[in-house]
């Protein structure tokens, strides 16, 4: 066998003594990593095991400690090292290319309005100010893995709120070419320069510590950051000690090229996810009110009906709609022309859906720009709830397994439950354990007829039975709004 020909390093042997000396600082410094790591992580574990193992033996020997206190303290460390677990099997499920990101339609605008919606109770807690933003041209539908997306969010945002004292935190967007760009700003103690890129490391909490500020795992802005990546983009932050933080997520979001499917074959709905919609009805035929009120109200849409234009308009200014359904003819000031002065007066921020009985009038002036859509008389009720949810970006629900006989429902919670509710579905969504009983507590004190309810969820949640617990949440009817009159003329 003959021998191999030099190749170029062996040829010089200072060009392959420095590959081999770079390939061992390479090592070197993966090994170091590792290092720090295993060291964070066995501190992570250590910290609450101590707590565990000192309370257990304190009880073990009878001392006099308040059992409440100690009980807490055990949850408290067992709940840290439960979130431990969790967030490193998702950075393994990464690093070993095991993660799968879904691609699925996802209402981007529903979605982003529930994580809003979520925080701003949060941050009123805390006496701080929420803002949301949102653009004009924002698409409702995008193609993305949800809970994914909603975790890094949750993530900078439950930073944000964590981390600022006084002030405001914001949730702005921007799309510019397929290209969503999220940004959570905060007026809150901000970032060391030199920490900019630390944080970023698995249990790395910066350099300073924030005083009166519990300590997390210093694992979430990692594995948002591992996320981002997976799912091809990235996360920046830029910050000034004292002066508050600006973290940017980009992803590349495109819309499907279809929208979702009117309303799948499971039937039509029976609610829909997120804040409740505000629907105006104007009409001059008052059967055709009575029926909107009759297909819309029990969906859950806060519906205002008007029976001429001039009595829409003045209601559209009172009520402020989300969605306008707009008879085309009507006598004296017709549809088209209500459709025009809508437009002029709210812009985008209304859809106008345009109804009628005879398609010519509607398919003749499609090319006005003026509605969004129409809808055809005798209404198609899977046809009109598959153009109410792409205009509204509404996720729907639909009767399943654990939907309950009407007879069974358990009585309304007063209104002050509503913001409660919608918290303890998206933490059970997201299977954060520890957040949901913090939440349940929150809603025991806030609300005090939510007691028996909060009983069979925290007997749910003692049994880490996620399922059990979202089909009790999703058998809570509405809490009681007040009621909102109807104009007619
Ligand atoms: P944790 O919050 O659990 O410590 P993270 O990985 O989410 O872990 O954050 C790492 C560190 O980054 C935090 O300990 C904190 O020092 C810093 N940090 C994160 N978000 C902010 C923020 N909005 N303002 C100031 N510091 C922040």
């Amino acid at each position: 066998m003959s021998a191999p020909g030099p190749r170029a390093a062996d040829a010089d042997p200072a060009a392959r003594i420095a590959a081999l000396e770079q390939a061992r600082a390479v090592a070197e410094a993966a090994n170091q990593a590792k290092t720090r790591f295993l060291m964070g992580l066995s501190h992570e574990i250590r910290t609450p095991l101590n707590a565990i193992h000192g309370y257990a033996q304190l009880l073990e020997r009878g001392a006099a400690i308040a059992p409440t206190e100690a009980g807490r303290i055990i949850r408290r460390s067992s709940e840290h090292l439960a979130d431990l677990v969790e967030g490193l099997l998702d950075i393994s499920r990464i690093e070993a290319g095991v993660m799968k990101l879904n691609r699925e339609t996802v209402a981007l605008r529903a979605l982003l309005e529930q994580v809003a919606a979520m925080f701003r109770v949060e941050a009123q807690n805390k006496g701080l100010d929420f803002n949301f933003s949102s653009p004009a041209n924002l698409p409702i539908w995008v193609l993305a893995d949800e809970r994914r997306l909603r975790q890094v969010l949750i993530n900078l945002l439950s930073n944000a709120i964590k981390y600022t004292q006084t002030g405001h935190v914001t949730l702005s967007v921007r799309y510019r070419s397929m290209v969503a760009e999220f940004e959570v700003a905060d007026t809150g103690i901000g970032v060391a320069p030199e920490d900019e890129e630390r944080i970023f490391l698995p249990f790395d909490r910066g350099s300073g510590r924030a005083s009166g500020v519990a300590p997390g795992i210093g694992l979430g802005l990692a594995l948002s950051r591992m996320l981002a990546q997976v799912m091809g983009g990235e996360i920046a932050v830029k910050s000034q000690p004292g002066g508050g933080s600006r973290f940017t997520l980009k992803l590349l979001l495109p819309p499907p090229n279809a929208a979702p499917p009117d309303v799948p074959a499971r039937g039509l709905p029976i609610g829909y996810e997120g804040r409740r919609r505000t629907i105006l009805a104007i009409d001059d035929d008052p059967g055709q009110l009575a029926l909107w009120q009759e297909l819309l109200r029990p969906i859950g849409f806060n519906l205002f009906v008007a029976g001429s234009g001039g009595a829409g308009l003045s209601l559209a200014e009172l009520g402020r709609p989300d969605l306008v359904l707009l008879d085309v003819s009507m006598p004296g000031l017709g549809g088209w022309e209500v459709a025009q002065r809508l437009r002029d007066r709210f812009g985008r921020e209304i859809a106008i859906l345009m109804a009628s009985g005879n398609a010519d009038e509607l398919v003749g002036v499609a090319i006005t720009g003026v509605h969004d859509g129409f809808v055809l008389k005798p209404v198609d009720q899977q046809a009109l709830f598959g153009t109410l949810g792409r205009q509204l970006g509404l996720i729907w629900t639909y009767e399943g397994v654990a939907a309950p006989s009407t007879a069974a429902l358990p009585p309304a919670l007063p209104e002050t439950a509503r913001a409660h509710l919608a918290e303890l579905a998206r933490l059970a969504r997201t299977g954060h354990v520890r957040g949901l009983s913090g939440a349940l507590s929150a809603l025991a004190a806030a609300v005090p007829d939510a007691g028996p309810l909060v009983a069979r969820l925290a007997a749910a949640l003692d049994e880490f039975d996620l399922a059990a617990f979202q089909a009790l949440l999703a058998q809570q009817p509405e809490p009681a709004e007040p009621a909102i009159g109807d104009i007619t003329p």
